[in-house]
């Protein structure tokens, strides 16, 4: 079963990679995560002490549960369907990744906004192929890369994200102490996504 997650990225596809285990001791030193749970293929972290302060719910009143389930079944289940809020963190071994929502929709333009329809085919290029990163609008001839298209918060590109499970598209956003701190850290903005995967 799909989860859906806020995504948090560096928003400079350049930013260096930061190793998990600083970016971990950095979210716990923060209060964002408490101390990890093994399960059965990954490793996850319950919300912290100031996880409401650090990620800001819109809206009234959301129905959050950030206590993870005490028996290891639900625990194991409610990871994988987003039942109960926790975060994980994931590196990308140095390699620059993409990570979209199975609905994104087309990514405009930078220059003049107009939908890339071929993107799809050229992400599939450039990753079997790392050297085809380059990219050119098709309707005002702005030469970049892929990185410069605009996802609109649908996908993003990065050598980390952090994975926060059980948060719906625009029901929540990091708070300002949250990326200032991401940014101490990695010398980076960071930028903010919505998927389910
Ligand atoms: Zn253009």
């Amino acid at each position: 079963m799909a989860t859906h997650k806020l995504l948090l990225h560096p928003a400079d596809p350049t930013c260096p990679q930061v190793a998990t285990n600083v970016l971990v001791e950095c979210l716990q030193s923060i209060g964002l995560i408490g101390e990890p749970v093994r399960l059965a293929a990954e490793t996850i972290y319950p919300a912290g002490e100031h996880f409401l302060q650090l990620i800001t719910f819109l809206g009234c009143s959301p129905m959050i549960e950030l206590e993870p389930p005490a028996d290891t079944d639900s625990l194991e289940a409610g990871s994988k369907d987003g039942r109960y809020c926790h975060v994980t963190v994931t590196e990308c071994g140095g390699h620059l990744q993409f990570r979209a929502d199975e609905h994104s929709t087309e990514p405009r333009c930078p220059q003049c906004r107009k939908p890339e329809p071929q993107w799809r085919e050229q992400l599939r290029a450039w990753q079997q192929d790392p050297q085809h990163l380059h990219w050119s609008c098709a309707v005002c001839g702005y030469t970049g890369q892929l990185t410069d298209l605009n996802f609109r918060k649908s996908a993003g590109f990065g050598r980390n994200f952090i994975e926060i499970r059980g948060i719906y598209p625009s029901e929540a956003i990091p708070g300002e102490a949250l990326l200032a701190s991401l940014k101490a850290l990695t010398g980076c903005h960071w930028n903010m996504l919505y998927v389910r995967e």
